[in-house]
């Protein structure tokens, strides 16, 4: 498949998942994931409509997001950070991101605060939630969730929209559905707290399960390689 019939074909699989799982068409946005590839493969998508780009290092972000300003900032682009952040990049993030997925400490998120303050900004943000139970995993552990969400709510900068996770590599996505299941659950627990968003963001599934996260409630999706193809190393 070329990338347009890629897109296509991705763009199909999440309508199907989408009304299959009782709700409209449109209701789950696509992020494509385009770290380690060029701004011009981004181009390409982006000449086809695609708006939302992911990416996990915050380097290689600026670099992208600085040379698509460069070149007048068309098409459009909105970004996403999908991967920890350490405290001390927190204000590259500031007036370039359209939505940050990986808040997952209290330091991060006052550091944040701290220079979105200075800049008269906010910020847009999911918190990820731990729901494999992985060590080796970033992300709040879902019985933390709740006090973590009282301290970030304190924090006036932070537009806390919902929840983001990385269910376990797998290569049956039934086995992570549980997964998926419980970041929804955990979303519904504090959705009255979600007061900046009439529903709240659920960023879950990647190529291999995104449609088994949709049935489960996703309303974003973060694909990359089945849009892009394959990745020349394994990135976090
Ligand atoms: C790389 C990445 C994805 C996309 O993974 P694919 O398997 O290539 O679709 C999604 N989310 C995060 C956080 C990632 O780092």
């Amino acid at each position: 498949m070329n990338q347009e019939e890629r897109l296509f074909d991705i763009q199909d699989k999440i309508k199907s998942a989408t009304l299959t799982s009782g709700r409209k068409e449109g209701d789950v946005e696509l992020v494509a994931v385009s770290k380690t590839f060029p701004l011009e493969d981004i181009l390409s998508f982006a000449h086809l409509g695609q708006v939302d780009f992911g990416e996990n290092k915050v380097q290689e972000f600026v670099h992208k997001a600085n040379e698509h300003h460069e070149m007048g900032g068309t098409p459009p682009i909105s970004w996403h950070l999908i991967g920890h952040l350490q405290r001390n990049k927190a204000k590259e993030l500031v007036g370039r991101v359209h939505l940050f997925h990986a808040l997952d400490s209290l330091r991060l998120a006052t550091a944040l605060n701290h220079h979105l303050e200075d800049a008269s900004q906010t910020l847009s943000c999911l918190i990820q939630v731990n729901v494999s139970g992985e060590e080796s995993k970033f992300g709040m552990e879902p019985a933390e969730l709740n006090q973590f969400m009282d301290s970030v709510l304190a924090l006036p900068r932070l537009r806390v929209e919902g929840l983001m996770t990385l269910a376990s590599p797998t290569e049956n996505p039934e086995e992570v559905r549980p997964q998926f299941a419980l970041l929804r659950t955990l979303s519904e627990s504090v959705r009255d707290r979600l007061t900046f968003v009439s529903t709240p963001t659920l960023s879950m599934g990647m190529s291999s399960d995104f449609e088994v996260a949709i049935e489960e409630g996703a309303t974003l999706v973060r694909v990359g390689s089945s849009l892009f193809g394959g990745r020349s190393y394994v990135s976090a």
